[in-house]
């Protein structure tokens, strides 16, 4: 039995997470949540599977929850000693955005087991996270559907050594087929109609902009290390498949499944077998699998995303801040869809020395992008 501590319990991951281990539980103990306000979303994960830790970043949702009995955390400090409680096996890094990073820097360095789907964490701190989870042993394995199906489509193989390519396949979400500048006046509830995936929203409103993909991609680059230039962004409208690896050999090998983050949930918690899930299959008479260029309107931001994989340091903070203030701008009614790309563009900026990367300075450069870009939102309000 391994115990588990699932990190953004009340999330979409979260939901797909303890679906898979509920559908395991001779196999999974949920041994401890955190989640920041979602409170009934809190009791309903603690009537169903009784964990015996639950941390709430949020003050007031904690002192709340402190009436109940139960082992309710609060502190940063007990995140911390939770992550590398030794009961706990497994870690899902299953926060969104930035406030992942630190839980993902302690459980870096726990030498367990860490199941990734926090990528803002990886994109702000990849050169910081990396190599404190390779110095103590610690396997991260993704569970973003595409790095998790190029994990798979790279297993048994010698590394990355044979590789000559791998695409990072994309659906688009809902507005593929129009152009930037058409979509001004998209509503909030159109961006987060997406055709394939049901997920948080801060992810897709980043799915709409294809900002995830340029996300994905600095991802993958730490995740496999390898150069940028190995990686090709196309997109996929069904998202049946997830990502394709192309070897020297001429052989290309793909991972496929429906659009369902319990599938690569699954594969993540396996050990050396496959552990079972209900799954819709795919019928493969009826598929219509196509393809399409990333489209060219939105090639300065993948511009963007390859010059952080390139330079790495505090780019990908860089970027990752200007990009999560652009979103909640977009989300709060303040800016129009299309100014998302140019609160990134003005925001952006790669003059910055990246010696002295500790959790701090990336605290302390995240916090002064999130200052410029609220300053280029104002003045693309007023
Ligand atoms: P959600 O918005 O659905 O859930 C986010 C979770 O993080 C919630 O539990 C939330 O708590 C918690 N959280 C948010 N802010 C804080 C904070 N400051 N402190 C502590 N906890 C916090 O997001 P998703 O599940 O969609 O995404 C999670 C991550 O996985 C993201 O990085 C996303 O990019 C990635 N991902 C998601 C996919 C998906 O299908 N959803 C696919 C691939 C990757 P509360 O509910 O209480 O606010
Ligand atoms: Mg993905």
């Amino acid at each position: 039995m391994k115990n588990i501590l699932l990190l953004g319990a009340t999330g979409s991951i979260g939901d797909s997470s303890l679906s898979v281990i509920s559908q395991n539980n001779d196999l999974f103990n949920l041994i401890g949540i955190s989640f920041n306000k979602n409170i009934s979303r809190c009791e309903e994960i603690i009537s169903n599977f009784s964990p015996e830790y639950i941390h709430a970043s949020d003050k007031e949702t904690f002192l709340k929850l402190s009436n109940m009995s139960g082992n309710f955390l609060n502190e940063d400090s007990e995140l911390e000693e939770l992550i590398l409680n030794e009961r706990v096996d497994i870690i899902i890094c299953a926060t969104s955005g930035f406030s992942g990073l630190k839980a993902a820097c302690i459980a870096a360095r726990s030498g367990k087991k860490i199941l990734l789907a926090n990528k803002e964490s990886i994109v702000a701190g990849g050169d910081l996270i990396l190599p404190i989870a390779k110095k103590n042993n610690t396997q991260i394995i993704p569970i973003d559907s595409e790095h998790n199906a190029i994990f798979q489509c790279l297993s048994g193989e010698r590394g990355t050594d044979d590789v000559q390519k791998i695409i990072i396949t994309a659906s688009g979400g809902p507005f593929i087929n129009s152009s930037v500048i058409d979509l001004k006046n998209v509503t909030v509830a159109e961006a987060l109609n997406h055709p394939n995936w049901n997920m948080g929203s801060k992810v897709t409103i980043d799915s709409a902009t294809l900002v995830n993909k340029c996300l994905e991609l600095i991802e993958a680059r730490y995740l496999f290390d390898l150069d940028e230039k190995y990686f090709e962004l196309v997109v996929h409208p069904q998202s049946i498949i997830h990502s394709v690896v192309t070897y020297i050999d001429g052989s290309s090998i793909c991972q496929m499944s429906q659009p369902d983050m319990t599938v690569p949930i699954a594969h993540a918690l396996s050990g050396e077998n496959r552990i079972s899930i209900d799954f819709n299959s795919l019928d493969f008479t009826s598929l219509n699998l196509s393809f399409q260029e990333f489209p060219q309107d939105r090639m300065e931001i993948q511009d963007i995303a390859r010059e952080v994989c390139r330079n790495g340091g505090f780019l990908g903070t860089i970027f990752n801040a200007a990009n999560e203030i652009a979103v909640e701008s977009f989300l709060k009614n303040r800016i129009n869809f299309d100014k998302i790309y140019e609160v990134i563009y003005r925001t952006f900026n790669n003059n910055i020395m990246s010696n002295d990367l500790t959790i701090e300075s990336i605290n302390e450069v995240d916090q002064q992008t999130r200052i410029r870009a609220e300053k280029v939102v104002e003045s693309i309000t007023n």
